[in-house]
């Protein structure tokens, strides 16, 4: 049996819910699907809930060294 298919996305706090020092950027594992779920687990184990979370078509600004290091 083969495996869901699975991507890399990269996700940060939308502005305004943080401060700008911790809108990094941050990687989720994504099951294949057309929406981001109701909450996201960032690789670093960030929890962050729909309307929090932006996603992005690529790591811009500070990249979460956790996440890209795959703790
Ligand atoms: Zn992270």
């Amino acid at each position: 049996m083969l495996g869901t298919a699975r991507t890399l996305a990269t996700v940060r706090y939308r502005p305004g819910v943080v401060g700008e020092t911790r809108r990094v950027s941050h990687l989720i594992v994504v099951e294949e699907q057309h929406h981001l779920p109701h909450a996201v687990v960032t690789r670093c184990g960030l929890r962050m809930r729909q309307g929090e979370a932006e996603v992005l078509d690529t790591v811009c600004g500070m990249p979460c060294e956790r996440c890209l290091i795959g703790c």
